[in-house]
């Protein structure tokens, strides 16, 4: 008994010592309340700045980390805010119709991008997505490479979000490659 009291102190300890070095889990406070923040600046933004953000953030990742590693941490938080946003905007859905219908419509409302469903097989759960004038990149030079790596986990987010299973999500298309909109195969895990 002395033993499990022991071991159980140690867990909620070491839990504890675990949840203290966490300044930023994710939570809807860090976006906080608009309206009373923002009275007269609202909750927009240009896309300069979004950019600006995320590009200089990578710029910072890649240089203490590598490329790789970098895309690594950017589409991991996409991940989460994928399926922050899904979970929040979208909720729960019976069907795929509705789940793609409702998402298309919170990115256009959000001016994230226009999404479209190229391709869907139900029986792999393979899909091919596009998403047009994407927040991300839609502008950018062409540099011969994808760069929509925080999409790409955004996108897999949005999939567990509804789904409860696991999506690799790859872009294979982007504004970047020299294409006019960006192409994302989703492949269930
Ligand atoms: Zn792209």
């Amino acid at each position: 008994m002395q033993l499990c009291e022991h071991i159980l102190n140690m867990t909620l300890y070491i839990q504890g010592a675990v949840m203290a070095e966490r300044m930023y889990k994710f939570s809807w406070d860090f976006i906080g309340n608009l309206e009373e923040g923002r009275p007269n600046l609202g909750n927009s933004t240009r896309v300069e700045v979004y950019r600006l953000f995320q590009y200089a953030l990578r710029d910072i990742l890649e240089e203490e980390f590598d490329a790789e590693k970098a895309d690594n941490l950017l589409y991991k938080a996409g991940y989460v805010a994928g399926k922050a946003l899904a979970e929040k905007f979208v909720g729960k859905v019976d069907s795929l119709d509705d789940f793609v219908k409702k998402v298309q419509q919170v990115l256009l409302d959000l001016n994230v991008g226009i999404l479209r469903v190229e391709s869907a097989d139900m029986d792999k759960m393979h899909f091919l997505l596009t998403v047009a004038e994407d927040l991300d990149c839609s502008g950018l030079p062409d540099m011969g490479h994808a760069v929509c790596t925080y999409d790409e986990g955004f996108i897999s987010g949005v999939f567990q979000s509804f789904s409860g299973k696991n999506y690799n999500v790859k872009e294979i298309d982007c504004w970047c490659t020299g294409d006019r909109t960006c192409r994302f195969e989703v492949k269930q895990a």
